[in-house]
């Protein structure tokens, strides 16, 4: 039985202790000398189906970072999948180092040899720094892998499916707090403008929403100033910023203490994985402070809807729209149960995908 909370562990553990804790079925390290490739490949659940997750390429501080990265973010995979009522299990893996420096094609392969070599358990697609240039090259080595260029017969960039569910997702949360899911003239703060934080703005600027956002790199800043009517925030003043609905849309853990003690705002509802540092503690934080929160895995599950349909065949369009746009009712039910069972969203939301895994894993153990 999968369980949905941690233990609680202090210091340095070794990686099978952060394994037994996250309950990993398999963690595999790559390594290849010629291409300088340092990777780690982390298969959490495989009940559903394949593991699925994207690949993140990030220059960690340390190799521990890394690793508690693609653990937490595949165990995150898992639930994602699960709610979002894919027969495909949790998986996702990250790529050691600077992807402006040292990320060409002989690494992508090489990387792809090894996704390969687990014969289909894990399958790849996008995260961040990853394209589907790169996918194309991983293609090369190994069919396990989706969010490949359209021109090669895949579903291109998932981006733009994950920012329509996290809009969607948005809408719901405001219809919750507010009444309405109209976001016309809501300020809202996008953090992180890469591919799905652009893309989400792109919704947000049809709807007519007053439109904040932040970086860390000037050349992204830039586009999106030059393509849409936004202002930016420098990053350190994102959590005292006056805003209505924070979207975190670049990386994990800006739901903090330090954070949620500081936030201004009613709603938070972005696109970036693992945004609660601390998913019980810091999910009722933000209960205490008044503000709801849209399950991360919930609300950006548009990007494995869309690629693990191009992975299971007879990929569809519409179909992958209208399975994104049910992200809508199901983040009312999940606020709605959130309230009634006096539990965090976060909690609500496990509770359901986790329901479902044990379901059919029973189902699956009586043949
Ligand atoms: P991306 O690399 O295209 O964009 C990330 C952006 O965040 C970049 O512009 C980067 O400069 C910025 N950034 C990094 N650290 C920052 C900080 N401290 N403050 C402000 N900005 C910062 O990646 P993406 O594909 O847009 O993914 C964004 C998030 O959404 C990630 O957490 C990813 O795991 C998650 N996600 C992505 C998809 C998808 O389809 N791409 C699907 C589900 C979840």
């Amino acid at each position: 039985m999968i369980s949905d909370t941690l233990d609680k562990k202090v210091g340095s553990i070794s990686v099978f202790e952060h394994v037994a804790e996250y309950e990993h079925e398999q963690v595999v390290y790559c390594y290849d000398k010629t291409t300088g490739l340092k990777a780690i490949i982390a298969v959490h659940n495989t009940v559903l189906g394949p593991a699925m997750g994207g690949t993140r390429m990030w220059d960690y501080a340390t190799e521990e970072e890394a690793a508690i990265d693609v653990l937490r973010l595949s165990r995150g995979m898992t639930f994602k999948s699960a709610i979002a009522g894919l027969n495909i299990g949790g998986g996702k893996a990250v790529i050691i180092g600077d992807a402006r420096k040292i990320k060409n094609e002989a690494l992508m392969r090489r990387f792809g040899k090894f996704i390969d070599s687990l014969g289909g358990r894990y399958v790849t697609a996008e995260d961040v720094n990853m394209t589907t240039q790169d996918m194309e090259y991983i293609r090369m080595e190994t069919s396990h892998v989706a969010g490949i260029p359209e021109n090669l017969g895949g579903s291109g960039d998932p981006s733009p499916v994950t920012a329509y569910g996290v809009y969607v997702g948005m809408k719901a949360a405001n219809k919750k707090v507010t009444g309405s899911d109209d976001l016309k003239g809501r300020r809202i703060l996008v953090q992180g403008v890469g591919n799905v934080g652009t893309n989400l703005i792109s919704y947000l600027t049809k709807e007519g929403a007053e439109i904040f956002v932040s970086d860390i790199f000037e050349d992204k800043l830039e586009k999106v100033t030059s393509a849409y009517k936004v202002s930016v925030v420098p990053s350190s003043e994102v959590f005292e910023f006056d805003m209505d609905i924070y979207a975190p849309c670049a990386l994990g853990g800006t739901l903090n203490d330090d954070s949620i003690s500081k936030l201004k705002c009613s709603i938070v509802a972005g696109g970036a994985n693992n945004q609660l540092l601390d998913e019980v503690r810091h999910g009722n934080m933000l209960i205490d402070r008044g503000i709801t929160y849209a399950p991360d895995f919930l609300i950006n599950g548009g990007g494995i809807i869309n690629v693990g349909c191009e992975y299971l065949g007879n990929y569809n369009r519409e179909v992958v729209m209208g399975k994104t746009e049910h992200i809508y009712n199901t983040c009312l039910s999940v606020l709605d149960k959130s309230e009634e069972d006096g539990i965090t969203p976060q909690e609500a939301a496990m509770k359901i995908a986790i329901d479902r895994i044990n379901a059919i894993g029973g189902i699956k153990l009586s043949f």
